[in-house]
């Protein structure tokens, strides 16, 4: 049945708006004619009612007792209706006392029911024996002492006939009317829909490579302006995406580069010549620690691939604020101790966090990690834990380094973004730590900013609070 389908939208437009002008069509003439006939022989019934009572004072009986209908009626002035009156009179017991000459010898209506035109009239429709249509009106009269029915037609016919004109008309009109709706309502949906034709077109052409183009969105603001403006707003998010996407890759790969370019030349540096023991410790020594930031970029880029998927998942428990910073603090122990650095954590110890604690954690590390590699040797990098009034955690990480100048402090949270890019390879990362300590903090609703940069970096973080915890013994001082 679905083959049956018009394929095409515009095509079921029209046949809809076709079928449903057909359905109106018919029954406003169907109600038309029902009216009409109705009007008609109300017209009927009312000029055999009113007959019924000229004929009355007509009937006379003659001197033989026979009824007779007195010959002046012709002078009436309903004399033409007069002609085509059907007429008879009986006894209520059926017994025939006058039949009119139009009437002939046809029965009008047969022996008369019980009560028939009793008070007032009976007024039905019946056929006679030839076929005719009749309107009957009866009424019941007295005359000399004796009970007469007289019973008073008018040939329904005419009415039928109007009736019928009426039927045979719209039936020839019908299909005419309807093709032209047919041809009128598909030019106009063929019309109506010409700029999703357009949109279509122009949509076929759109590939990833042509993320630039858009649909054409008219000035129409109207349902289709609106569908083509959305579209092209989310032709302007994927080419957005696509864009980071390639620049990711392009960065990622360039990254990447770096330390294995660097363990190859220090490898083939080490086999041109024969070297001590000592001297292959540090080539080995180096290597290693190329592979150990080369590790730590595969598992941010991993990070992110995974936090770009949305398949990192949230383990979520509550955990002492101060506690959060200490713990990310003792795992860069090692670094700060060599730069003879000193490490504050500082605030109310009962504050607490609601998150997932491995992740808010490398957050922490990430600026921290910062904090400690930009602040010369033998500064002080502090961590500030507060309760704000509408029940947040500020963290604020401060440090005594070069801070950031306030042209890159908008840009420091993007992916790969250093300030100073011939800092890579010196110990600096590739410019995913600040972006993936961003990404931590608003998947937990919170946020981050860089408050201050000059004479040092202050960092911002405000995270959702979660229950109180008990204040643990504190080491301010980790370095
Ligand atoms: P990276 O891994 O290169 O440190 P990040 O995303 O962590 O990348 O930081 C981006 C850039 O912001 C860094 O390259 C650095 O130039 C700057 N930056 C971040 N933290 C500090 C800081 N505490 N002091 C000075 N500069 C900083």
């Amino acid at each position: 049945m679905s083959s049956l389908r018009p394929k095409h939208v515009r095509t079921r437009l029209a046949l809809w708006y076709v079928a449903l002008l057909a359905t109106i069509l018919v029954l406003s003439w169907g109600l038309v004619g029902l009216f009409l006939f109705l009007q008609l022989r109300s017209q009927v019934d009312h000029y055999a009612v009113q007959d019924i009572e000229t004929v009355e004072g007509l009937l006379f009986f003659n001197s033989a007792g026979q009824l007779e209908l007195r010959e002046d009626y012709h002078n009436h002035e309903e004399s033409k209706q007069v002609l085509e009156w059907l007429l008879e009179v009986r006894t209520p017991s059926g017994d025939i006392l006058y039949r009119n000459e139009r009437l002939g010898g046809r029965s009008l209506g047969g022996v008369p029911f019980f009560g028939e035109g009793v008070g007032g009239y009976s007024v039905r429709s019946l056929r006679l024996q030839d076929g005719t249509r009749v309107r009957l009106a009866s009424r019941r009269h007295s005359l000399d002492g004796r009970v007469l029915i007289i019973r008073l037609a008018y040939s329904e016919e005419a009415v039928w006939a109007r009736v019928k004109e009426l039927a045979v008309s719209s039936a020839l009109a019908l299909p005419f009317v309807l093709a032209i709706a047919g041809f009128v309502g598909y030019w106009l949906a063929r019309r109506a829909l010409a700029p999703v034709e357009r949109m279509t077109q122009r949509a076929e052409h759109i590939t990833a490579g042509l993320l630039h183009e858009r649909l054409p969105a008219g000035s129409a603001d109207d349902e289709l302006g609106h569908l083509a403006r959305v579209f092209n707003d989310l032709l302007s998010r994927l080419e957005h995406s696509f864009e980071q996407l390639r620049r990711f890759t392009s960065d990622a790969s360039h990254e990447l580069r770096t330390p294995l370019t660097l363990i190859r030349s220090v490898g083939e540096v080490a086999l041109q010549k024969s070297g001590t023991i000592e001297e292959y410790r540090d080539t080995i020594g180096s290597m290693l620690e190329e592979v150990n930031h080369l590790t730590s970029l595969i598992e941010n880029l991993l990070t992110i691939a995974r936090a770009d998927a949305g398949q990192i998942p949230l383990h979520r428990s509550v955990f002492g604020a101060a506690e959060l910073a200490r713990e990310a603090g003792g795992l860069l122990e090692v670094l700060i101790d060599d730069k003879r650095q000193a490490l504050r954590i500082e605030g109310d110890e009962r504050v607490s966090l609601e998150g997932d604690r491995l992740l808010l954690r490398q957050a922490l590390v990430n600026i921290i990690h910062n904090a400690v590699k930009y602040t010369p040797a033998g500064g002080a990098i502090s961590v500030r834990v507060a309760r704000e009034m509408d029940d947040r955690v500020r963290l604020e990480i401060a440090d005594t380094g070069p801070g950031i100048p306030p042209e890159h402090a908008a840009k420091i949270f993007d992916r790969f973004y250093r300030v100073d890019e011939a800092r890579t390879g010196n110990g600096s990362g590739a410019g995913l730590g600040l972006s993936i300590a961003q990404w931590a903090v608003q998947m937990h609703g919170g946020q981050i900013k860089l408050k201050s940069s000059t004479g040092g970096c202050l960092f911002q973080i405000w995270l959702p609070e979660g229950g109180r915890v008990q204040p643990k013994p504190s080491h301010n001082n980790v370095a």
